[in-house]
């Protein structure tokens, strides 16, 4: 009703497309309730943002249209070169740029403060890795939701390495084993697979500062569904202490522009040369492979993974990114012209369409880093994955793949990419090997196969009227235009 319509909710993500990507999703998810919503980001993610804000007027889902406001980015007080305005066109191993985009957010506190006075929203949705924002909105009485784009098993297993400090006594790099204390399930994992923090300070002072401002927040937003993790629903809200909204999966809300793809009519977000190729192949039989937003494969990794993936039966679409220079260089002898001109493969340079290429019905099978936007939508699709972590909290949403939903198979990593660390090479071999558990229609490929769709059907459920996601923002929503009336901010 009116009610709804009046209330007005501001989404601020941090600038990386694994954080803006379900943040703006969420603006949408909301707007097509009927809430008035605001996103706050800088000029140089304007555009992309812009971009799927208008998808979604086109395709008449929302009942609102989605503001966008800018605040410009300090690059230069930041000490960062200008148009660096994404976490994405940062160098990855760059630890010292990583610390100062961070750090460059932290300058945007007063400008932000004018958005909120000027805007006065009824509540902020802003992301985790923006902690300084809960003092500006706690300063102006706004309400501060924090938007986590992982796991509620991460968080929960996260919470259980601070609470028992379960990394401290092993040396970091270490094989040895690891049970994390506490959790509803046993969860091994090895010491290798975290971080180093004493290789890098300034981030445990970071993540310490996430929880804290997490734990002053009016609650959290998370990503996922109920039925997918309720274990864990459950041990986030009683035992981590913390409100949460479960909303998700976000990315169902562009399910219009997946069916139009399906349909073969004209899309957006489409890419027709990947769905006419996708279209020749039999249902359930190709392996897609892509590894975010963020990691660059190094070229003898890039080479392995061409061996395994011409070595296994199944065709491939393969996505990398960044790779300069001749092809020849990074991809075996004659590869291209033999595999991918065969039609067993196609090679993605830059950016994919991951959501129409895993709701394809020939995609059988996932090649992820396990970040968890890749793992959500993967499960979303009911397409089963092949597990290779590479660092974050990618190792746990891992482990909630294979050891707890068991829809995927571990590729085998052990070892969290540190800044300047060499990492092993996983061999071709290994790569098919995996990507054959998967893929070769066994019993235990079917089993996962199974319950990949069982859990798609579930997420699907969840998100419409009736489901459980559906009655979490229902719920947000009208505690939020409570609040409002009481406190009268009008
Ligand atoms: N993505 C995409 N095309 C690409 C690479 C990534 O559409 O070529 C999208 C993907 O669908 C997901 C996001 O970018 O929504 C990546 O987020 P994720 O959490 O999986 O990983 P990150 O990039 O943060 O490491």
């Amino acid at each position: 009703g009116s009610a709804t319509r009046d209330l007005h909710i501001l989404f601020f993500p941090f600038s990386a497309p694994g954080h803006i990507i379900p943040i703006v999703d969420l603006a949408k998810l909301f707007a097509s309730r009927g809430v008035k919503t605001s996103i706050l980001t800088t000029p140089g993610n304007a555009p992309s943002i812009q971009l799927s804000i208008d998808q979604a007027n086109d395709s008449s889902t929302l009942r609102h249209p989605i503001a966008l406001y800018l605040l410009p980015f300090p690059s230069a007080e930041a000490g960062l070169p200008t148009g660096c305005e994404n976490a994405s066109s940062l160098t990855f191993a760059n630890l010292d740029m990583r610390a100062k985009f961070v750090g460059a957010f932290e300058l945007l506190r007063q400008p932000f403060a004018r958005v909120l006075r000027e805007l006065l929203p009824n509540a902020v949705v802003t992301d985790s890795f923006l902690p300084w924002t809960q003092d500006v909105a706690a300063e102006l009485d706004v309400p501060r939701l924090v938007f986590h784009g992982t796991s509620l098993f991460s968080l929960c297993a996260s919470h259980s390495i601070d609470r028992f400090k379960v990394l401290e006594s092993v040396p970091p790099g270490s094989a040895q084993s690891l049970v994390l204390p506490g959790l509803p399930h046993r969860i091994e994992m090895q010491r290798s697979q975290f971080r180093d923090s004493s290789k890098m300070p300034g981030f445990t002072v970071f993540f310490d500062r996430i929880r804290i401002s997490e734990e002053r927040s009016y609650g959290v937003v998370a990503n996922s569904y109920y039925e997918l993790e309720p274990d864990y629903a459950e041990h986030y809200r009683k035992v981590v202490g913390r409100r949460v909204w479960n909303v998700g999966p976000v990315s169902l809300c562009n399910r219009n522009e997946i069916e139009k793809s399906r349909r073969g009519d004209e899309t957006s977000i489409g890419c027709s040369q990947c769905l006419s190729w996708l279209n020749t192949k039999k249902p359930g039989s190709v392996v897609y492979i892509c590894f975010g937003s963020m990691y660059k494969l190094p070229i003898a990794q890039i080479r392995e993974i061409a061996l395994g993936l011409e070595a296994s039966d199944a065709p491939f679409i393969l996505v990398v990114r960044d790779v300069r220079g001749n092809d020849s260089d990074w991809l075996p002898e004659g590869f291209e012209e033999e595999v991918v001109g065969r039609g067993k493969g196609l090679i993605i340079r830059g950016w994919a369409p991951q959501l129409l290429i895993l709701n394809h019905e020939a995609v059988g099978g996932f090649v992820t880093h396990c970040g968890w936007n890749s793992c959500l939508e993967g499960v979303s699709a009911g397409v089963p994955m092949i597990t290779w972590p590479m660092f974050a909290e990618q190792f746990l949403n891992e482990r909630l793949i294979v050891d707890v939903l068991k829809v995927g198979v571990g590729v085998g990593v052990k070892e969290y990419v540190d800044i300047g660390a060499e990492r092993r090479v996983v061999a071709g071999e290994e790569i098919r090997r995996a990507v054959g558990r998967v893929m070769d229609g066994g019993e235990e490929a079917e089993e996962m196969r199974r319950r990949a769709r069982e859990l798609a059907e579930m997420g699907r459920r969840a998100v419409e009227e009736g489901g459980s996601s559906y009655a979490d923002a229902g719920e947000l929503i009208q505690e939020l235009i409570g609040r409002r009336k009481t406190t009268g901010t009008e």
